[in-house]
């Protein structure tokens, strides 16, 4: 309805399982939120999410777009996110082919989704195991 005020603007965060990432004081959710300028952000957590579009990972890419397609339902998403990280054990790459995968993930999500808001792609950057920073590398 236009007009209407939405009170409860949500987003969708796909990011990696990895322990370190969830730990209160990392405090990556709210990060994530103020950067898609919403109160909150659902979580599909995968090892590796940047990675799922490799051939052998058909079925678990397929899995998270389900997920992430039901919680965009239920919520009304207003935006989403991929978050990688660097030194991530499930998709042990580069800190530049980070970048490049989280890149061509979110392009691939919005597409699979037909998402109308934003999709970002982003990369939570190493400081310590329980500080990390996150740098947003594209939009779609
Ligand atoms: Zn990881």
């Amino acid at each position: 309805m236009i007009g209407l005020i939405r009170k409860r603007k949500l987003g969708i965060a796909l990011m990696c399982s990895d322990w370190r990432l969830h730990q209160g004081r990392v405090d990556l959710n709210w990060k994530i939120a103020r950067a898609l300028k919403v109160r909150g952000v659902d979580v599909v957590a995968v090892p590796g999410p940047d990675g799922l579009l490799a051939p052998a990972r058909e079925t678990e890419w397929r899995s998270a777009v389900r997920q992430i397609a039901v919680l965009a339902k239920a919520h009304d998403s207003v935006a989403l996110a991929v978050v990688a990280h660097q030194r991530c054990a499930g998709h042990p790459v580069s800190d530049d082919e980070h970048e490049i995968g989280v890149a061509a993930a979110a392009k691939a999500l919005k597409e699979a989704l037909k998402f109308a808001g934003p999709v970002a792609a982003m990369v939570a950057t190493y400081r310590s195991e329980s500080n990390w920073g996150l740098k947003k590398i594209a939009d779609f």
